[in-house]
């Protein structure tokens, strides 16, 4: 067994694409999980059939929309014994809605986008890093984006939210270099997941003519560099990661 093996892995998102295809791959490297998102359904049949396949590890399925502070801290308080000491957080969760120019984004649009991938992920670090210093070990991966990196039209707040976490994930490891605790960010370029559905509003045609003239990464592609990160050496710390299918520059 991996360096991975018996270490808990908090996921956020795990109900769909990246978040999803991670808690796939923790499994085979023998890691406990607690999975998480707003839909319970999804989370408990990927516990059922994880549970069933990899009998040897624990896996813990609870609703939770990272937006909801009081919801967090109620999650983190009742976390079942066996994944109470969380290893690895990965903050995943997150959205895009519309790709409306500026002046036009409607200002429900602005908060879900700031609350779900800036105040979520920044709520679940504060709730679960104290834990980690507490005990000397742990591993915050954020995901940021190609988006945290360049701007583009009509992307002008989901931009501005990745700019976010690339700071955001700069600034905690810079608080956190006397502990041994890891900080690091990897920023996907196009992944075929229900991310692109919900950028446009269900319009599914609309979502698929984004990956015209390129072959997209899967959410398998970004969950293996999330494990290879975690499972570095304690010494090594990926901070930072870029990742395109080939033809997106
Ligand atoms: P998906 O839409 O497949 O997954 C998003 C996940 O986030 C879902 O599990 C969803 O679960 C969860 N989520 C959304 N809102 C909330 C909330 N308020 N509380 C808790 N969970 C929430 O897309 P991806 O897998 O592609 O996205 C994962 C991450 O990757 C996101 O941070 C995204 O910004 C980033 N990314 C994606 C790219 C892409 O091209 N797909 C490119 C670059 C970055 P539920 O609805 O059940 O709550």
């Amino acid at each position: 067994m991996g360096r991975l093996a018996g270490k808990t892995v908090f996921i956020t998102g795990a109900s769909s694409g990246i978040g999803e295809a991670s808690a796939r791959q923790f499994a085979d490297e023998g890691s406990n999980l607690i999975l998480t998102a707003r839909r319970l359904e999804k989370l408990q049949q990927l516990q059922s059939e994880l549970t069933k396949s990899h009998p040897n590890i624990h896996v813990h399925a609870v609703q939770l929309d990272v937006r909801d502070k009081k919801q967090i801290e109620k999650v983190i308080s009742e976390l079942p014994e066996n994944v109470k000491n969380v290893d690895i957080l990965l903050n995943n969760a997150g959205m895009v809605i519309g790709t409306d120019p500026l002046v036009e984004v409607e200002e429900d649009v602005i908060d879900q986008m700031l609350a779900t991938n800036v105040k979520g992920l920044v709520l679940l670090t504060q709730a679960i890093v104290p834990g980690m210093k507490e005990r000397g070990v742990g591993h915050v991966i954020n995901i940021g984006s190609v988006a945290g990196k360049q701007a583009y039209g009509g992307g002008s707040i989901y931009c501005a939210t990745k700019f976010a976490v690339d700071a955001i994930t700069k600034a905690l490891a810079i608080e956190l270099v006397e502990t041994p605790i890891r900080v690091s960010q990897i920023c996907p370029g196009l992944v075929n997941t229900e991310f692109s559905t919900i950028r446009f509003r269900g319009d599914k045609e609309k979502a698929d003519s984004v990956y015209k003239g390129l072959q997209p990464l899967v959410a398998d592609d970004i969950a293996e560099l999330i494990v290879f990160t975690a499972g570095r050496p304690a010494h090594v710390n990926i901070a930072d990661m870029l990742v395109f299918p080939v033809n997106q520059a």
